[in-house]
């Protein structure tokens, strides 16, 4: 095994850190293009009601519930905890 030392070591790590850093950029660049190209909509994990704009939780009909599970969805469900299943579920508050 060949050991490197001085400048060509160093040459070789910095350009292999900006290898990965241009590789991260692109993967985040990817991300965020998908993100903006649909929007989350907050499903409650245990009753699937959704938070509005506003913070409210409200029911959704199951039709609706039903378009969001398409993978063409202009708007996406994300995971969410309403807090009537927060307070009954996790601090055990009726
Ligand atoms: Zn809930």
């Amino acid at each position: 095994m060949k050991l490197e030392t001085g400048n060509e070591g160093r040459v070789r790590t910095e350009t292999g850190s900006r290898q990965r850093w241009e590789a991260w950029r692109r993967v985040r660049s990817e991300a965020r293009a998908r993100c903006e190209a649909f929007t989350l909509v907050p499903l409650c994990s245990f009753c699937l009601r959704a938070r509005t704009a506003a913070g409210e939780w409200v029911e959704l009909p199951a039709s609706v519930l039903h378009l969001l599970a398409r993978p063409t969805a202009p708007v996406r469900p994300t995971h969410g905890l309403c807090p009537t299943c927060r307070d009954t579920r996790f601090l055990g508050e009726t």
